[in-house]
């Protein structure tokens, strides 16, 4: 099968992640994996790519939360796939804690993850998307990245911080083919939800389906979670021929949370 431009999705072993994943390999992309997922899990997830979409594969398992360990990463997506001319930075962890009792190494992990780690991704591979004048950014930012949510400091200065990262980014890079986009989703169902879910469910004693309504309505007019596969469409959207002018946006798809 033809292969077309390599992407590098961070965080993509799991979630979101692997979702857009598997859009853009669907879609003949070359895909690096990534993520903090062992060996084996990354070989099988690789195998899976490969099988289903014939499509070249790549996995590395580089820390995110250094310098150092964005720089493993382009060196492991340059070993495995050459240059990647789309940089989607999905990784993302959360902690919630009032800003009075916020862990120091909470905040610095977030900060670290969710914003520091685009900011060396797409500096390190700007200068090759300039030489051959194509390229494409998206950045998994989040609805915190729009509005706020209590307990949330590090999470919504990070996801906030993000989406100024990305509108600097594609105005410095406008006319040179290069476009760059946030993407911020509400509730979307990954593992990352359930917990919250069952949490409901138990101290309200509702069933689950009930507790998923009322944890996602509390916030989204339209209370049904997204799919992860939405945020991968999206994704292959934004780095297709018709998007070719859609850059430095902040793109909503929360059921009209951010609306309010
Ligand atoms: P997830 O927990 O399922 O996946 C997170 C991914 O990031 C995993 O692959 C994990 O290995 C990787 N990762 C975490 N820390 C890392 C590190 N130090 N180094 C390298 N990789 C690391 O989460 P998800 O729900 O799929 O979220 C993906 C993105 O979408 C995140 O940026 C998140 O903030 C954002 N988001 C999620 C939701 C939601 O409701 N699930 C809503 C809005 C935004």
């Amino acid at each position: 099968r033809e292969q077309k431009q390599p992407v590098l999705i961070t965080g993509s072993t799991s979630g979101i992640g692997f979702a857009i994943a598997e859009t853009m390999a669907r879609a003949g992309h070359a895909v690096m994996l990534h993520g903090l997922a062992s060996p084996a899990q990354g070989e099988d997830l690789q195998r899976r790519l490969r099988k289903e979409y014939e499509v070249s594969c790549g996995f590395s398992s580089a820390d995110i939360s250094s310098e150092a360990g964005c720089a493993q990463l382009i060196a492991d997506t340059r070993e495995a796939l050459g240059n990647p001319a789309i940089l989607v930075n999905n990784a993302g962890v959360q902690f919630t804690a009032e800003t009075s009792e916020f862990p120091t190494e909470q905040w610095q992990k977030i900060l670290a993850i969710n914003l520091s780690a685009a900011f060396f991704l797409a500096r390190d591979l700007l200068p090759d998307m300039r030489a051959t004048s194509w390229g494409r950014i998206v950045n998994i930012s989040s609805v915190h990245g729009l509005v706020a949510s209590e307990r949330k400091a590090a999470y919504c200065a990070a996801k906030h911080g993000l989406i100024g990262l990305t509108k600097v980014l594609a105005l410095e890079n406008a006319d040179r083919g290069i476009t760059a986009n946030a993407v911020c989703p509400g509730w979307v169902e990954t593992p990352l939800i359930q917990p919250q879910i069952d949490s409901i469910a138990r101290t309200q004693e509702i069933d689950t389906e009930a507790a998923r309504v009322q944890l996602i309505g509390a916030k989204q007019p339209l209370a049904r979670a997204t799919k992860p596969e939405a945020i991968g469409e999206l994704v292959l959207y934004l780095c297709g021929d018709f998007a070719s002018t859609i850059t430095g946006a902040s793109l909503p798809v929360d059921g009209g949370w951010s609306a309010q």
